[in-house]
């Protein structure tokens, strides 16, 4: 790559000047000296493990090539911030990978960059380091991002007991919906929606809302715990498969938004979209009984709505039950393959 002057004055590559001009300012943590140096250090808080956890972002598999790219980035950052939540973990720092295609306009980078510095200091996890490539390909982004919890104290899916009651947080279904709406013209008149029922579907799909602000709660009383980015139905059903139990749900439980139920009254088919089309980003937990008053005081604490929704038994499946029947899904969850 060429060279020229960096705005410190340096000289150095175009990749040097954007990382210093636009990545610089969200490295804010000691150990990223400033996105100087080849790699970050990081120490962490005595008596902790480090959660890890990595998510990407493929322009035209993940997002649409003309959303908004403070919108792509403050996504594709939620995505991982929400597993360390499920965890239980605090989030720390992330590395940042992004493979922009040649043509990129720097105004998208800013934006981008503009985007990702406003969660970093609104969910504190400073950007530790990254890499920046041109592809011939489509734009792609990958986080990772790391968390602590005391040792040995991270929350599993596999640890969940017959017994235990399923909880989730917030609402489930909007995001796949707001996907919906976004594909085909038309459908908000269908389900009669008003513009702010449309409004918040769309929203929840362009931006999740990671629930960091339960990850404390978690930690302190969940069995297991995980969070729902591919369908409530699918990843209920990993958990309970990795636990080595079942689960039943009563599908009148599980808490929906004002606008999902105007959806699904218009076209009550839609509970198979709710229950399995993903892009939540809650978290589906499972806590012992005798800590259930405890979690739901935690929650309440943390501002962060909680439903339960179930119940964790002997056996193997998950059922999701309305009126005494089981309801059978074409496709449990979310699917890349
Ligand atoms: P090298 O090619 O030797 O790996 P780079 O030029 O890729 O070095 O990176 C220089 C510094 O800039 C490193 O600290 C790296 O972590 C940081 N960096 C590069 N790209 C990004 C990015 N997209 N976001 C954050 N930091 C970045
Ligand atoms: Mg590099």
């Amino acid at each position: 790559m060429h060279n020229e002057e960096d705005i410190s004055g340096n000289a150095g590559s175009a990749e040097d000047r954007l990382i210093a001009r636009y990545f610089r300012p969200l490295a804010t943590a000691p150990g990223a000296f400033e996105l100087g140096d080849d790699a970050a250090v990081l120490t962490p808080p005595a008596g902790c493990d480090l959660v890890l956890t990595t998510d990407a972002v493929i322009s035209g598999v993940h997002f649409l090539p003309d959303d908004p790219p403070g919108h792509i980035a403050r996504k594709v950052l939620r995505m991982n911030l929400s597993d360390l939540a499920a965890k239980g973990a605090k989030p720390i720092g992330f590395l940042l990978s992004i493979a922009l295609p040649a043509r990129t306009e720097e105004s998208w980078i800013a934006a981008f960059a503009a985007g990702l510095g406003e969660d970093a200091k609104h969910y504190g996890c400073p950007l530790l380091g990254g890499d920046t490539d041109h592809t011939p390909g489509p734009l792609s982004i990958s986080i990772t991002a790391l968390g602590t919890v005391p040792s040995g104290g991270m929350v599993r899916r596999s640890t969940a007991k017959a017994g235990d009651i399923v909880v989730v947080s917030g609402t489930i279904g909007d995001a796949a919906l707001g996907v919906q709406l976004r594909r085909e013209i038309g459908l908000a008149e269908r389900w009669r929606l008003s513009a702010a029922s449309w409004n918040h579907l769309r929203q929840r799909y362009l931006l999740p809302q990671p629930r960091n602000a339960l990850a404390e709660a978690v930690l302190r009383h969940a069995s297991a715990a995980m969070d729902v980015s591919d369908g409530l139905a699918g990843d209920l059903a990993k958990l309970c498969r990795a636990s080595g139990v079942a689960a039943e749900v009563e599908v009148e439980s599980v808490p929906l938004s004002d606008a999902a139920r105007m959806a699904l009254s218009a076209d009550p088919k839609l509970i198979e979209t709710v229950l399995t089309g993903g892009d939540d980003y809650e978290i589906v937990l499972t806590v012992p009984a005798a800590k259930l008053d405890g979690f739901r005081a935690a929650a309440n604490g943390a501002g962060v709505p909680v439903s339960q929704i179930g119940c964790v038994t002997a056996g193997q499946g998950t059922r999701f039950l309305r009126a005494g029947e089981v309801l059978s899904f074409a496709r449990s969850s979310y699917s890349h393959f």
